[in-house]
Protein backbone atom coordinates (compact mmCIF):
# COMPACT_ATOMS: atom_id res chain seq x y z
CA UNK A 1 0.00 0.00 0.00
CA UNK A 2 1.25 3.49 -0.69
CA UNK A 3 1.29 5.46 2.85
CA UNK A 4 3.39 7.92 1.89
CA UNK A 5 6.69 6.93 3.39
CA UNK A 6 7.95 6.01 -0.06
CA UNK A 7 8.69 8.95 -1.30
CA UNK A 8 10.52 9.75 1.50
CA UNK A 9 12.70 6.33 0.84
CA UNK A 10 13.13 8.27 -2.69
CA UNK A 11 16.37 10.34 -1.67
CA UNK A 12 17.77 7.52 0.58
CA UNK A 13 20.14 5.61 -2.07
CA UNK A 14 22.20 4.92 0.14
CA UNK A 15 20.20 1.88 1.88
CA UNK A 16 19.51 0.40 -2.04
CA UNK A 17 16.57 -0.96 -3.90
CA UNK A 18 16.84 -4.34 -2.47
CA UNK A 19 16.23 -3.26 1.20
CA UNK A 20 13.58 -1.17 -0.15
CA UNK A 21 11.68 -3.87 -2.41
CA UNK A 22 11.84 -6.22 0.61
CA UNK A 23 10.35 -3.66 2.85
CA UNK A 24 7.89 -2.67 0.69
CA UNK A 25 6.54 -6.46 -0.19
CA UNK A 26 6.13 -7.04 3.36
CA UNK A 27 4.68 -3.65 3.69
CA UNK A 28 1.64 -4.84 1.53
CA UNK A 29 0.45 -8.01 3.54
CA UNK A 30 -2.27 -6.39 5.51
CA UNK A 31 -2.41 -8.51 8.82
CA UNK A 32 1.07 -9.75 11.17
CA UNK A 33 0.57 -13.34 10.46
CA UNK A 34 0.54 -12.48 6.63
CA UNK A 35 3.16 -10.66 7.29
CA UNK A 36 5.22 -13.19 8.87
CA UNK A 37 4.44 -16.17 6.98
CA UNK A 38 5.41 -14.29 4.17
CA UNK A 39 8.75 -13.65 5.86
CA UNK A 40 9.23 -17.15 6.70
CA UNK A 41 9.04 -18.36 3.42
CA UNK A 42 10.97 -15.62 1.80
CA UNK A 43 14.33 -14.58 4.03
CA UNK A 44 16.66 -16.43 5.90
CA UNK A 45 17.00 -16.39 9.60
CA UNK A 46 19.63 -13.59 9.25
CA UNK A 47 17.66 -11.44 7.06
CA UNK A 48 14.67 -12.08 9.14
CA UNK A 49 16.10 -10.81 12.44
CA UNK A 50 17.57 -7.60 10.55
CA UNK A 51 13.85 -7.18 8.78
CA UNK A 52 11.67 -7.85 12.54
CA UNK A 53 12.07 -4.34 13.75
CA UNK A 54 10.89 -2.73 10.47
CA UNK A 55 8.43 -4.87 9.73
CA UNK A 56 7.12 -4.02 13.21
CA UNK A 57 7.15 -0.28 12.17
CA UNK A 58 5.62 -1.04 8.92
CA UNK A 59 2.77 -2.75 10.04
CA UNK A 60 1.64 -0.02 11.88
CA UNK A 61 1.70 1.82 8.82
CA UNK A 62 -0.93 -0.25 7.35
CA UNK A 63 -3.01 2.22 5.41
CA UNK A 64 -2.89 3.58 2.07
CA UNK A 65 -4.33 6.70 1.27
CA UNK A 66 -4.13 8.96 -2.24
CA UNK A 67 -7.11 11.08 -2.80
CA UNK A 68 -7.08 14.53 -1.59
CA UNK A 69 -7.00 16.13 -4.62
CA UNK A 70 -4.43 19.30 -4.49
CA UNK A 71 -2.45 18.24 -1.91
CA UNK A 72 1.65 17.81 -1.60
CA UNK A 73 3.49 15.04 -0.76
CA UNK A 74 4.27 16.21 2.28
CA UNK A 75 1.25 16.92 3.11
CA UNK A 76 -0.17 13.27 1.96
CA UNK A 77 2.56 11.89 4.09
CA UNK A 78 1.31 13.45 7.44
CA UNK A 79 -2.45 12.58 6.20
CA UNK A 80 -1.58 9.03 5.57
CA UNK A 81 0.08 8.97 8.93
CA UNK A 82 -2.73 10.67 10.87
CA UNK A 83 -5.06 7.88 9.12
CA UNK A 84 -3.00 5.16 10.30
CA UNK A 85 -5.23 2.20 11.13
CA UNK A 86 -8.05 3.46 9.59
CA UNK A 87 -8.91 0.26 6.97
CA UNK A 88 -12.08 -0.36 8.64
CA UNK A 89 -13.21 3.23 9.56
CA UNK A 90 -15.52 5.27 7.42
CA UNK A 91 -13.01 7.41 5.45
CA UNK A 92 -14.56 7.45 2.31
CA UNK A 93 -12.42 9.22 0.31
CA UNK A 94 -11.39 7.48 -2.84
CA UNK A 95 -9.45 6.17 -4.63
CA UNK A 96 -6.53 4.55 -2.53
CA UNK A 97 -3.69 3.43 -3.83
CA UNK A 98 -2.22 -0.54 -2.37
CA UNK A 99 0.69 -1.59 -4.29
CA UNK A 100 1.73 -5.03 -4.37
CA UNK A 101 5.11 -6.32 -5.62
CA UNK A 102 6.99 -9.53 -5.89
CA UNK A 103 9.87 -10.70 -4.22
CA UNK A 104 13.55 -10.41 -5.96
CA UNK A 105 14.93 -11.38 -8.43
CA UNK A 106 13.07 -9.16 -10.60
CA UNK A 107 10.40 -7.86 -8.16
CA UNK A 108 7.17 -6.18 -10.44
CA UNK A 109 4.94 -3.93 -9.10
CA UNK A 110 0.76 -4.54 -9.25
CA UNK A 111 -0.90 -1.83 -8.10
CA UNK A 112 -4.68 -1.49 -6.71
CA UNK A 113 -7.20 1.07 -7.06
CA UNK A 114 -9.56 1.01 -4.84
CA UNK A 115 -12.75 2.71 -5.57
CA UNK A 116 -16.10 2.80 -3.24
CA UNK A 117 -17.43 -0.25 -5.03
CA UNK A 118 -14.55 -2.37 -5.97
CA UNK A 119 -10.71 -2.77 -7.13
CA UNK A 120 -9.27 -2.07 -10.29
CA UNK A 121 -5.64 -4.16 -11.27
CA UNK A 122 -2.87 -2.65 -12.98
CA UNK A 123 -0.63 -5.56 -13.88
CA UNK A 124 -1.10 -9.61 -12.71
CA UNK A 125 2.53 -10.06 -11.15
CA UNK A 126 5.17 -12.87 -13.10
CA UNK A 127 4.34 -15.90 -11.54
CA UNK A 128 1.18 -17.63 -10.02
CA UNK A 129 2.92 -18.02 -6.50
CA UNK A 130 3.26 -14.43 -6.96
CA UNK A 131 -0.40 -13.51 -8.12
CA UNK A 132 -1.83 -16.01 -5.08
CA UNK A 133 -0.08 -13.48 -2.54
CA UNK A 134 -1.33 -10.26 -4.85
CA UNK A 135 -4.76 -12.36 -4.51
CA UNK A 136 -4.45 -12.77 -0.75
CA UNK A 137 -3.90 -8.78 -0.35
CA UNK A 138 -7.07 -8.14 -2.01
CA UNK A 139 -8.97 -10.14 -0.47
CA UNK A 140 -8.11 -8.14 2.76
CA UNK A 141 -9.50 -4.96 0.73
CA UNK A 142 -12.14 -7.29 0.55
CA UNK A 143 -14.38 -5.48 -2.44
CA UNK A 144 -14.79 -7.06 -5.80
CA UNK A 145 -12.07 -6.97 -8.99
CA UNK A 146 -13.77 -4.70 -12.07
CA UNK A 147 -11.50 -4.17 -13.75
CA UNK A 148 -7.82 -5.24 -14.85
CA UNK A 149 -5.33 -3.19 -16.76
CA UNK A 150 -2.87 -4.16 -18.62
CA UNK A 151 0.10 -1.85 -19.16
CA UNK A 152 1.81 -3.74 -21.49
CA UNK A 153 2.38 -7.20 -22.75
CA UNK A 154 6.01 -8.08 -21.34
CA UNK A 155 5.06 -11.81 -19.35
CA UNK A 156 6.14 -10.61 -16.12
CA UNK A 157 2.96 -8.05 -15.77
CA UNK A 158 0.34 -10.53 -17.41
CA UNK A 159 1.06 -14.05 -15.97
CA UNK A 160 -1.12 -13.91 -12.72
CA UNK A 161 -4.42 -12.52 -14.95
CA UNK A 162 -6.26 -16.18 -14.49
CA UNK A 163 -5.16 -16.01 -9.93
CA UNK A 164 -6.17 -12.54 -9.79
CA UNK A 165 -9.98 -13.16 -11.55
CA UNK A 166 -10.01 -15.79 -8.36
CA UNK A 167 -12.88 -17.70 -10.86
CA UNK A 168 -15.17 -14.84 -11.64
CA UNK A 169 -16.08 -14.45 -15.21
CA UNK A 170 -17.23 -11.23 -17.14
CA UNK A 171 -14.41 -8.74 -15.78
CA UNK A 172 -13.09 -6.70 -18.17
CA UNK A 173 -9.48 -6.88 -18.96
CA UNK A 174 -7.92 -3.99 -20.85
CA UNK A 175 -5.02 -3.55 -23.14
CA UNK A 176 -4.32 -1.95 -26.31
CA UNK A 177 -4.10 -3.97 -29.36
CA UNK A 178 -1.17 -4.34 -30.39
CA UNK A 179 -0.57 -5.41 -26.37
CA UNK A 180 -3.14 -8.27 -27.35
CA UNK A 181 -1.38 -9.07 -30.25
CA UNK A 182 1.79 -9.43 -28.92
CA UNK A 183 0.17 -11.02 -25.99
CA UNK A 184 -1.70 -14.01 -28.35
CA UNK A 185 1.20 -14.19 -30.54
CA UNK A 186 4.38 -14.35 -28.01
CA UNK A 187 5.94 -12.12 -30.37
CA UNK A 188 9.18 -12.32 -29.27
CA UNK A 189 8.87 -15.48 -27.41
CA UNK A 190 9.25 -13.83 -24.45
CA UNK A 191 6.50 -15.53 -22.83
CA UNK A 192 7.87 -18.82 -23.82
CA UNK A 193 11.27 -17.74 -22.35
CA UNK A 194 9.56 -17.10 -19.09
CA UNK A 195 7.25 -20.42 -19.14
CA UNK A 196 10.85 -21.95 -19.15
CA UNK A 197 12.07 -20.36 -16.61
CA UNK A 198 9.32 -20.71 -14.29
CA UNK A 199 7.75 -23.95 -15.18
CA UNK A 200 4.66 -25.14 -13.36
CA UNK A 201 4.74 -21.24 -11.72
CA UNK A 202 3.70 -19.54 -14.86
CA UNK A 203 0.43 -20.48 -16.76
CA UNK A 204 0.69 -22.41 -19.93
CA UNK A 205 -1.08 -19.73 -21.50
CA UNK A 206 -2.08 -16.15 -20.35
CA UNK A 207 -5.04 -14.63 -20.12
CA UNK A 208 -5.71 -12.62 -23.00
CA UNK A 209 -7.88 -9.02 -22.85
CA UNK A 210 -11.06 -8.70 -23.73
CA UNK A 211 -11.36 -5.07 -24.02
CA UNK A 212 -9.40 -3.17 -26.47
CA UNK A 213 -8.78 0.69 -25.30
CA UNK A 214 -8.02 3.11 -27.74
CA UNK A 215 -5.34 5.69 -27.39
CA UNK A 216 -6.69 8.59 -25.85
CA UNK A 217 -9.49 6.53 -24.54
CA UNK A 218 -11.24 7.82 -21.63
CA UNK A 219 -13.30 5.53 -19.28
CA UNK A 220 -15.20 5.69 -15.85
CA UNK A 221 -14.71 3.29 -13.50
CA UNK A 222 -16.59 3.20 -9.72
CA UNK A 223 -16.39 6.59 -10.25
CA UNK A 224 -13.02 7.36 -11.12
CA UNK A 225 -12.20 8.41 -14.49
CA UNK A 226 -9.20 6.48 -16.36
CA UNK A 227 -7.12 8.15 -19.30
CA UNK A 228 -5.32 6.17 -21.44
CA UNK A 229 -2.41 6.72 -23.92
CA UNK A 230 -0.93 4.50 -25.91
CA UNK A 231 2.60 5.87 -26.37
CA UNK A 232 3.89 2.87 -28.88
CA UNK A 233 6.51 0.65 -28.73
CA UNK A 234 9.92 1.47 -26.34
CA UNK A 235 10.69 -0.94 -23.44
CA UNK A 236 8.01 -3.26 -24.65
CA UNK A 237 6.53 -3.74 -28.18
CA UNK A 238 3.72 -1.44 -26.95
CA UNK A 239 3.30 0.66 -24.34
CA UNK A 240 0.37 2.59 -22.22
CA UNK A 241 0.06 5.18 -19.85
CA UNK A 242 -2.90 4.94 -17.57
CA UNK A 243 -3.79 8.37 -15.68
CA UNK A 244 -6.59 9.74 -13.28
CA UNK A 245 -6.23 13.33 -14.08
CA UNK A 246 -8.62 14.74 -11.11
CA UNK A 247 -6.21 12.92 -8.79
CA UNK A 248 -2.68 13.40 -10.73
CA UNK A 249 -2.08 10.17 -10.36
CA UNK A 250 0.22 8.30 -13.33
CA UNK A 251 0.72 4.66 -14.01
CA UNK A 252 3.41 4.00 -16.43
CA UNK A 253 4.35 0.41 -16.39
CA UNK A 254 8.30 0.00 -17.25
CA UNK A 255 7.99 3.09 -18.94
CA UNK A 256 9.71 3.92 -15.57
CA UNK A 257 11.80 1.94 -13.63
CA UNK A 258 13.02 2.75 -9.84
CA UNK A 259 16.68 1.86 -9.04
CA UNK A 260 16.51 -1.20 -11.19
CA UNK A 261 18.58 -2.28 -14.01
CA UNK A 262 16.02 -2.18 -17.21
CA UNK A 263 15.04 -4.89 -19.87
CA UNK A 264 16.31 -2.65 -22.80
CA UNK A 265 16.23 -6.28 -24.56
CA UNK A 266 14.30 -4.89 -27.33
CA UNK A 267 16.42 -2.53 -28.35
CA UNK A 268 14.36 0.12 -28.50
CA UNK A 269 16.49 3.29 -26.39
CA UNK A 270 15.82 5.87 -29.02
CA UNK A 271 11.98 5.48 -28.50
CA UNK A 272 12.38 5.20 -24.64
CA UNK A 273 14.01 8.37 -24.33
CA UNK A 274 11.66 10.14 -26.96
CA UNK A 275 8.77 8.55 -24.47
CA UNK A 276 10.31 10.17 -21.16
CA UNK A 277 10.34 13.08 -22.64
CA UNK A 278 6.77 13.11 -24.14
CA UNK A 279 5.54 12.01 -20.14
CA UNK A 280 8.06 14.62 -18.38
CA UNK A 281 6.48 17.74 -21.14
CA UNK A 282 2.81 16.54 -21.46
CA UNK A 283 2.30 15.02 -17.63
CA UNK A 284 4.17 17.93 -16.20
CA UNK A 285 0.67 17.88 -13.50
CA UNK A 286 1.48 14.61 -12.27
CA UNK A 287 1.63 14.48 -8.46
CA UNK A 288 3.03 10.35 -8.05
CA UNK A 289 4.21 8.45 -11.00
CA UNK A 290 3.69 4.79 -10.08
CA UNK A 291 6.41 2.54 -12.08
CA UNK A 292 6.12 -1.04 -13.55
CA UNK A 293 9.17 -1.86 -10.84
CA UNK A 294 10.58 0.28 -8.25
CA UNK A 295 8.90 2.59 -5.88
CA UNK A 296 6.37 5.22 -6.64
CA UNK A 297 7.82 9.07 -6.11
CA UNK A 298 8.33 12.55 -7.95
CA UNK A 299 7.39 12.27 -11.25
CA UNK A 300 10.61 14.27 -12.17
CA UNK A 301 12.95 12.41 -10.10
CA UNK A 302 11.78 9.38 -11.69
CA UNK A 303 12.05 10.24 -15.29
CA UNK A 304 15.18 11.74 -14.93
CA UNK A 305 16.71 8.87 -13.35
CA UNK A 306 14.94 6.65 -15.54
CA UNK A 307 17.08 8.77 -18.57
CA UNK A 308 20.12 9.06 -16.70
CA UNK A 309 20.59 5.37 -16.63
CA UNK A 310 19.64 5.01 -20.42
CA UNK A 311 21.71 7.63 -21.31
CA UNK A 312 25.12 6.65 -19.31
CA UNK A 313 24.07 2.75 -20.49
CA UNK A 314 24.16 4.00 -24.66
CA UNK A 315 27.53 5.62 -23.86
CA UNK A 316 29.00 3.23 -22.01
CA UNK A 317 27.87 0.32 -24.81
CA UNK A 318 29.28 2.94 -27.29
CA UNK A 319 32.65 3.58 -25.70
CA UNK A 320 32.93 -0.52 -26.21
CA UNK A 321 32.08 -0.71 -29.65
CA UNK A 322 34.02 -1.47 -32.86
CA UNK A 323 33.19 0.50 -35.93
CA UNK A 324 31.33 -2.45 -37.33
CA UNK A 325 29.02 -2.34 -34.62
CA UNK A 326 30.87 -5.31 -32.74
CA UNK A 327 30.89 -5.77 -28.74
CA UNK A 328 34.18 -7.80 -27.64
CA UNK A 329 33.53 -10.41 -24.32
CA UNK A 330 35.84 -8.01 -22.63
CA UNK A 331 34.02 -4.59 -23.80
CA UNK A 332 31.25 -6.21 -22.40
CA UNK A 333 32.80 -7.39 -19.00
CA UNK A 334 33.80 -3.86 -18.21
CA UNK A 335 30.57 -2.34 -19.09
CA UNK A 336 29.19 -4.58 -16.38
CA UNK A 337 31.38 -4.13 -13.81
CA UNK A 338 31.06 -0.14 -14.70
CA UNK A 339 27.30 -0.54 -14.42
CA UNK A 340 28.05 -2.23 -10.60
CA UNK A 341 29.48 0.13 -10.01
CA UNK A 342 27.66 3.37 -11.22
CA UNK A 343 24.39 1.54 -10.15
CA UNK A 344 25.81 -0.85 -7.30
CA UNK A 345 22.06 -1.46 -5.12
CA UNK A 346 20.27 -1.86 -8.16
CA UNK A 347 18.03 -4.78 -8.59
CA UNK A 348 16.96 -6.06 -12.00
CA UNK A 349 13.36 -5.88 -13.60
CA UNK A 350 13.97 -9.64 -14.73
CA UNK A 351 13.61 -13.39 -13.20
CA UNK A 352 17.07 -14.15 -15.61
CA UNK A 353 20.36 -14.00 -14.13
CA UNK A 354 21.48 -10.22 -13.67
CA UNK A 355 24.39 -10.92 -16.02
CA UNK A 356 22.30 -12.62 -18.47
CA UNK A 357 19.86 -9.51 -18.73
CA UNK A 358 22.91 -7.13 -19.20
CA UNK A 359 24.19 -9.29 -21.52
CA UNK A 360 20.70 -9.38 -23.36
CA UNK A 361 20.65 -5.20 -22.94
CA UNK A 362 24.13 -4.86 -24.02
CA UNK A 363 23.66 -6.82 -27.04
CA UNK A 364 20.17 -5.22 -28.22
CA UNK A 365 21.80 -1.34 -27.48
CA UNK A 366 25.06 -2.11 -29.40
CA UNK A 367 22.50 -3.60 -32.20
CA UNK A 368 20.28 -0.94 -32.52
CA UNK A 369 23.64 2.20 -31.75
CA UNK A 370 25.15 -0.07 -34.84
CA UNK A 371 21.92 0.93 -37.28
CA UNK A 372 21.48 4.33 -36.42
CA UNK A 373 23.51 6.34 -38.60
CA UNK A 374 24.23 9.80 -37.35
CA UNK A 375 24.33 12.74 -39.47
CA UNK A 376 27.37 15.46 -38.26
CA UNK A 377 27.06 19.13 -39.26
CA UNK A 378 30.77 20.78 -38.21
CA UNK A 379 31.17 24.97 -39.30
CA UNK A 380 34.37 26.37 -38.74
CA UNK A 381 34.56 30.22 -38.22
CA UNK A 382 38.13 31.72 -39.85
CA UNK A 383 39.60 34.88 -38.56
CA UNK A 384 39.05 37.71 -41.15
CA UNK A 385 40.77 36.68 -44.29
CA UNK A 386 42.04 32.94 -43.22
CA UNK A 387 39.45 31.25 -44.81
CA UNK A 388 41.52 30.31 -48.26
CA UNK A 389 44.14 28.66 -45.07
CA UNK A 390 41.41 27.00 -43.30
CA UNK A 391 40.37 25.15 -46.83
CA UNK A 392 43.80 24.26 -47.21
CA UNK A 393 44.15 22.51 -44.12
CA UNK A 394 40.39 20.99 -44.16
CA UNK A 395 40.70 19.47 -47.97
CA UNK A 396 43.19 17.47 -46.78
CA UNK A 397 41.11 15.18 -44.07
CA UNK A 398 38.60 14.61 -47.55
CA UNK A 399 40.43 11.71 -48.57
CA UNK A 400 41.32 9.67 -45.13
CA UNK A 401 38.08 10.35 -43.93
CA UNK A 402 36.14 8.90 -47.08
CA UNK A 403 38.36 6.24 -46.96
CA UNK A 404 37.50 5.33 -42.93
CA UNK A 405 35.22 2.00 -43.28
CA UNK A 406 32.57 3.70 -41.13
CA UNK A 407 31.63 6.69 -43.37
CA UNK A 408 28.81 7.06 -45.93
CA UNK A 409 29.35 10.89 -47.01
CA UNK A 410 31.85 13.55 -46.33
CA UNK A 411 31.58 16.76 -47.95
CA UNK A 412 33.07 20.48 -47.34
CA UNK A 413 31.50 23.57 -48.27
CA UNK A 414 31.97 26.93 -48.11
CA UNK A 415 29.88 29.54 -47.07
CA UNK A 416 27.90 32.05 -50.20
CA UNK A 417 27.97 34.77 -47.79
CA UNK A 418 31.33 34.82 -46.22
CA UNK A 419 34.11 33.02 -47.26
CA UNK A 420 35.63 32.72 -44.04
CA UNK A 421 33.20 30.25 -43.20
CA UNK A 422 33.27 26.52 -43.69
CA UNK A 423 31.10 23.50 -43.52
CA UNK A 424 31.40 19.70 -43.00
CA UNK A 425 28.55 17.83 -43.77
CA UNK A 426 29.33 14.21 -42.72
CA UNK A 427 26.86 10.71 -42.53
CA UNK A 428 28.15 7.76 -40.30
CA UNK A 429 27.21 4.38 -40.50
CA UNK A 430 26.63 4.73 -36.58
CA UNK A 431 27.42 6.59 -33.23
CA UNK A 432 31.04 4.26 -32.90
CA UNK A 433 32.39 5.03 -36.38
CA UNK A 434 31.95 8.53 -35.50
CA UNK A 435 33.59 7.91 -32.38
CA UNK A 436 36.62 5.99 -34.37
CA UNK A 437 36.77 9.17 -36.69
CA UNK A 438 37.01 11.49 -33.73
CA UNK A 439 39.77 9.77 -32.37
CA UNK A 440 41.97 9.44 -35.45
CA UNK A 441 45.63 10.89 -35.64
CA UNK A 442 45.10 12.89 -38.86
CA UNK A 443 41.88 14.65 -37.38
CA UNK A 444 43.68 15.93 -34.20
CA UNK A 445 46.49 17.13 -35.78
CA UNK A 446 43.99 19.23 -38.49
CA UNK A 447 42.02 20.42 -35.65
CA UNK A 448 45.23 21.57 -33.82
CA UNK A 449 46.56 23.15 -36.89
CA UNK A 450 43.37 25.57 -37.37
CA UNK A 451 43.39 26.52 -33.82
CA UNK A 452 45.45 29.27 -34.27
CA UNK A 453 43.28 30.78 -37.28
CA UNK A 454 39.52 30.30 -36.12
CA UNK A 455 37.37 33.15 -34.73
CA UNK A 456 35.29 30.75 -32.38
CA UNK A 457 35.75 27.14 -31.02
CA UNK A 458 33.75 24.91 -34.14
CA UNK A 459 30.40 24.40 -33.82
CA UNK A 460 29.52 20.80 -34.48
CA UNK A 461 25.74 19.56 -34.40
CA UNK A 462 24.75 15.85 -34.51
CA UNK A 463 21.15 14.57 -35.97
CA UNK A 464 19.74 11.17 -35.93
CA UNK A 465 17.20 10.96 -38.69
CA UNK A 466 13.52 11.19 -37.76
CA UNK A 467 11.85 7.86 -39.21
CA UNK A 468 7.89 7.56 -38.94
ZN1 LIG B 1 8.48 -5.46 -16.25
Amino acid sequence: MWDGSNDEDKNDHSRGAAGGMNILSVKQHCSMQNVMAFIKSNFQRNQLIMLFPVVVASTMLITSLINPVGQTLQQQFAFAQENTNVLSSTNTTFPRIHNYTSSPPGPVNSWFIEGANGIVIIDTQRTLSEAENALNMIKQINKPILGVIITHPHPDHIGGTAVLLNGTSNIPIYSTQLTYDIMKNDTGGLIALTKQLHGDDYPDQVVLPNRILKSGEIITIDGITYDFDDIGPGEAGDMMLIYLPKQKLLFTGDVVNDRMHPALIEGRSLDWIKQLEYIGQNYSDARILFPGHGQSGSPKALLDQQLEYINTFKSLVEQQMQVTGNITEEGKTRIKSELQRLYPNYLHVASLPLSDMLDLNIDAIAKEISRTPVKLIAIFNAKKDQGAKLEDILVKLLAPTRNEEGNLGYVLYRSNDNSDELMFDELWINQGALDFHLKQPYLLTALEQIKPILNSSVQVRTFTEVLR
